[in-house]
């Protein structure tokens, strides 16, 4: 029996509709959460990224900050922006977009975030909250990837879940948070030995290498659920008429567009797998929705305080 599909648009349009309920209610009391975003230089896979996170802020009715310095800006400089958006009043969020051009210092620039704006959730004092079973503001791949299985139902708890990546982006608080929530947990890498028989026995599975459609039918136990995290544009025909071999009209569109978004997981594994989510369509679009979510958090928290008061005058 082929896998349900897990529909990652279907799931974003439910919290954008939740998300919409707690906008109006921060309206009523002045609030307005605001999102900058600050995008160095002009490499074209970071502006798009940037363009739809705040077409995401303006659908939903936050107030949106674009900062777009130079390539050629310097590690103070780029410092002082950031201060400059920890001090505003009205920016809840500020994400700063990966990857930074190679003169910046990344980490000092990550660190000097303030916490309280830490919407991508990659400030030390977060990671280290997240560790601690305190979460507060959380990497928003890994959350959106939570949100996917709670909210398809999938039991966590007790459960054998295989994360295939370490990095600090995905890999590593995805295994943090499905250990919060009770599964047991295995986290693969490059150097992992026998990958697909360790994959094999996981009720739930997290791919997330950056590898092209690398987990195949067999490393899946049968009724498992698959979360393919990856994202890999493919351009080689010869490879694309191998991974879409059984789905004609992939492979059509790949042959008119000249290219396809292709995830970590080979589209057979939906023949084997219980639940899969597709790329793309799957994880990507949470991924928007929980940076959404984690500004509407930040306004909340930071400026809680003066709802309260004001609702109590
Ligand atoms: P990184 O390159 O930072 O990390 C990749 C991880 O995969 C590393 O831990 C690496 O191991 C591991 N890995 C690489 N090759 C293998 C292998 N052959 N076997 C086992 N493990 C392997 O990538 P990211 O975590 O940033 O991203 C992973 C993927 O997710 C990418 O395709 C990216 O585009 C996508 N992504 C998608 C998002 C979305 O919204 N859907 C958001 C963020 C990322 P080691 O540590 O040993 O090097």
């Amino acid at each position: 029996m082929p896998a349900r599909i897990l529909n990652g648009n279907a799931i974003r349009d439910q919290i954008y509709s939740e998300l919409s309920g707690e906008i109006a209610a921060l309206s009523a009391s002045g609030i307005r959460p605001g999102l900058a975003a600050v995008l160095v230089g002009e490499n074209p896979a970071s502006k798009i990224y940037v363009s739809s996170k705040i077409a995401a802020t303006e659908k939903l009715g936050l107030a949106s900050f674009n900062i777009t310095p130079p390539a050629t800006i310097s590690t103070s400089e780029l410092l002082a922006i950031v201060e400059d958006l920890n001090r505003r009043d009205d920016v809840d969020g500020i994400l700063v977009q990966l990857p930074l051009p190679s003169q910046i210092d990344a980490k000092k620039i990550l660190e000097a975030v303030d916490p309280a704006k830490d919407v991508d959730g990659f400030h030390p004092l977060n990671v280290g909250r997240l560790v601690a079973g305190r979460p507060n503001l959380v990497a928003c791949t890994p959350l959106g990837v939570m949100e996917i299985l709670r909210r398809s139902e999938i039991p966590i708890e007790g459960a054998n879940a295989a994360v295939l990546g370490r990095s600090d982006i995905v890999g590593k608080p995805m295994a943090l948070l499905l250990m919060h929530a009770n599964a047991t947990v295995t986290v693969c890498h490059s150097k992992t030995r026998n990958l697909p028989e360790t994959v094999h026995r996981a009720d739930i599975v997290i791919a997330a290498m950056g590898r092209t459609a690398m987990v195949t039918p067999d490393h899946i136990a049968p009724g498992a659920t698959v979360i393919d995290v990856g994202i890999n544009r493919v351009t080689d025909a010869a490879q694309a008429e191998s991974i879409f071999a059984h789905l004609p009209e992939r492979l059509a569109s790949f042959r008119a567009k000249g290219s396809a978004v292709v995830g970590d997981v080979h589209p057979d594994v939906a023949n084997i797998a219980g639940a899969i989510t597709p790329v793309p369509g799957g994880v990507g679009p949470l991924t928007i929705a929980m940076l959404m979510s984690n500004t509407v958090r930040a306004a909340r928290l930071r400026r809680g305080a003066r709802i309260s008061a004001a609702a109590r005058s």
